[in-house]
């Protein structure tokens, strides 16, 4: 049998099961045995109940006696007595009252799960369980679980893998053997034995491992590989020009920071080599990215080159077009705004505008990547708050030019400097971490329910003093509706009573357009002392005046995304609060007291990559897009080898055809990865 072959030549696959396999996308014999586990049930160490100990146990016993009583809402308690020759324990599953149906036939089973002390006693909690008359070899004593596959049960899953076994024992190696043996790794062969079958911890380990540093490999290579592509293109030359760039600098309402200026001097540079410019600015919260992206812009107009400015929302987009207006059109430099509310004959004229190269700045939402905009030479493209893209919206835009044009991608969540190796390739980076010389660090503070009397007062001096403030409310259940009516809510008790002598805005995702711009632009204005609202003002949104957050419910929030609504006060010499509301009396969350205790994108990026994990930093989408199965984006020790090996292939000149599977998903993450 061939690894390609379809499933229905494997032994025990019938038309049922076939058809079960293609729902769930698996189709060959290969998708198979690359269907790897989701965890392992350890019964290596069977523990007789009389020597049971705390920490994670497994014993083969029989259920005598097992009943579900709700507590409250939401939870049901199952409980069981369970018995072998030496004694009996109890054991409880919260919410899985499906376990009666399970062990009542009172067959033996094999129980996995934590001793612990719960609910005034020991007792086995949650505890897998295992007929024991299900085992499928006698020696297996270490179980995969694989992720549910509808209609299928795991221990026919497993039958059907046992199947393929004499076939994964012959598999050839996919990577350079050279490599295989200087990274000592496990042979594929092997790696693949290690995750459907394996003996010992040791070899889940080992397996893993191999298959980690594969993913990370093509992955990086292909990252190498686009770099090197990327420097083949033709670009546009951009040349510098020295007194444009300081009659620039002179205008502005304050010094660059020392951050800034290596920033800019870096693009300008880029600017100057045909190859186009791929760079990534990162900069913290309020360390003054757009004028950077401004200064270049300022350049490449001089030269006749158009640039194009996306960002993720419409309130920022219209931001952004006010702020570059302000500081280009003193030059003769003409600013655009397209987004989805700039509509009929005004869309019409704009469109014509950016195609005839009579506006030089467009800035916009996604609306700028539809097949109906046309530049007339468009040189530069800068996307804000980049992570919030996914990579099929770079690249649209970036295809609006014919040559490939210089790419500036700024974020204010900074990426540790392994995570943005391998999503980002080989990108040049520039970073801001100096913030503006006037600038003091925010006050943070979490405050718990019960000391709202005092807390408004501290925010209502604020507000005497001339300052705004923002009130954040959050999207309970994830529910749209939900969110409206907590805000509006919000705004309505603020509105009759404790802010009753103020002027108080509302905002949330739910208005149109035209409404959203006109409160931004009044608390902007200073019209308006307060703004409640959802997180539509996350990213980006400058109102340098506004110098209290209050962010309600705070604990429903990620960390990063705390930092972000954090960093919409502090961007002025005024001294800023930032308070923390926690819903419940409870202890507040590491999570929020890592956020009061430091004002360090970069510290708190770390933190969150350690409490949950590169997907949340990142961006959904782009991580979801890798689809690595084992590779943990985490694992910086494994990044950093897979690196190593993938710059040495590179410069050895090996060919990588010869590597075919490898060959096919170099060329996946190539696609996804890719600037351009
Ligand atoms: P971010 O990096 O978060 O995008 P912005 O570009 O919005 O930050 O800048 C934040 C605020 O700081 C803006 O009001 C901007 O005008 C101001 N700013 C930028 N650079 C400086 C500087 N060098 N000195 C003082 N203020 C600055
Ligand atoms: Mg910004």
């Amino acid at each position: 049998m061939n690894v390609s072959a379809p499933l229905d030549q494997v032994k025990g696959v019938g038309e049922k099961t076939g058809a079960q396999f293609e729902a769930a996308g698996i189709h060959t014999v290969n998708d198979l045995i690359t269907f790897l586990p989701r965890a392992y049930e350890d019964f290596s160490h069977v523990t007789s109940i009389a020597d049971v100990k705390p920490g994670k146990q497994t014993i083969k016993a029989r259920c005598e006696k097992i009943a579900t009583r709700p507590v409250r809402r939401g939870l049901r308690i199952t409980t069981a007595t369970l018995a072998d020759e030496t004694g009996k324990l109890q054991a409880v599953w919260f919410n899985q009252p499906y376990r009666e149906t399970q062990l009542k036939s009172g067959e033996e089973f094999y129980f996995s799960g934590e001793f612990e002390f719960n609910y005034n006693k020991y007792q086995l909690t949650n505890p897998s369980a295992e007929k024991v008359s299900e085992m499928p070899v006698q020696t297996d004593r270490i179980l995969p679980t694989y992720r549910a596959i509808h209609g299928l049960k795991t221990p026919l899953v497993r039958k059907i893998l046992n199947e393929l076994r004499p076939l994964m024992t012959m598999l050839p190696e996919t990577l350079p053997l050279s490599l295989v043996k200087s990274e000592k790794l496990a042979s594929h062969s092997e790696a693949l034995l290690g995750m459907h079958f394996p003996e010992t911890i040791d070899d889940i380990t080992k397996a893993k491992e191999r298959i980690g540093f594969e993913e990370l490999f093509a992955l990086l290579l292909a990252s190498q590989l686009n770099r090197i592509e990327n420097a083949k293109l033709k670009g546009w030359l951009i040349p510098f020009e020295q007194s444009i760039v300081k009659a620039f600098v002179a205008q502005l309402p304050f010094e660059l920071t020392g951050a800034q200026r290596i920033a800019a001097w870096d693009i300008l540079q880029d600017f100057e080599k045909e190859i186009p410019m791929s760079r990534l600015l990162q900069g913290d919260v309020g360390s003054g990215k757009t004028v950077v992206a401004g200064l270049a812009a300022r350049q490449a107009a001089h030269e006749g080159f158009q640039t194009a400015i996306m960002t993720p929302t419409e309130i920022l987009a219209s931001q952004h077009a006010e702020t570059l207006n302000k500081l280009l059109s003193p030059f003769g430099v003409k600013v655009g705004l397209l987004t989805g509310s700039v509509k009929g004959k005004a869309r019409e004229t704009l469109y014509t505008a950016i195609a005839n190269g009579d506006v030089d700045v467009v800035v916009g939402t996604h609306a700028l990547i539809q097949s109906t905009v046309h530049f007339h030479r468009l040189g530069f493209v800068v996307i804000d708050e980049q992570h919030r893209f996914g990579v099929n919206q770079r690249q649209a835009l970036l295809s609006k030019s014919e040559h490939m044009p210089h790419l500036l991608a700024m974020t204010a969540t900074p990426i540790p400097r392994s995570l943005a190796l391998t999503v980002y390739g080989e990108l040049d980076v520039s970073v801001l971490n100096e913030l503006p010389k006037n600038r003091k660090p925010i006050a943070t503070k979490i405050w718990s329910p019960n000391s709202r009397p005092q807390l408004y007062g501290l925010i209502d001096e604020q507000l005497s003093q001339g300052r705004q403030a923002y009130v954040i409310c959050s999207l309970i259940d994830n529910n749209p509706d939900n969110e409206l009516k907590s805000v509006e809510a919000e705004f309505k008790r603020l509105n009759q009573k404790e802010f009753k002598h103020r002027r108080i805005g509302l905002l949330h995702g739910k208005l149109k357009s035209a409404e959203k711009e006109a409160v931004m632009g009044q608390f902007a204005a200073g019209e308006l002392d307060i703004l409640v609202s959802t997180t539509v003002v996350e990213v980006g949104v400058d109102v340098p005046n506004a110098t209290v957050i209050l962010i309600e419910d705070a604990d429903r929030f990620g960390l990063a995304q705390l930092h972000q609504l954090r960093g919409r006060v502090g961007r002025s010499s005024f001294q800023s609060y930032c308070y923390l509301m926690v819903s419940s009396s409870k202890a507040p969350s590491q999570r929020l007291k890592e956020v009061e205790k430091s004002n360090d994108g970069f510290y708190l990026a770390e933190v969150d990559l350690r409490l949950r994990g590169p997907g949340e930093i990142y961006g959904r989408a782009q991580h979801g897009e890798l689809n690595l199965q084992v590779a943990s984006l985490a694992d910086t020790k494994l990044i950093a080898r897979a690196q190593k090996a993938a710059k040495a292939f590179v410069s050895s000149g090996d060919d990588l055809l010869q590597y075919k599977q490898l060959h096919r998903d170099v060329e996946h993450y190539q696609r996804l990865t890719t600037l351009n």
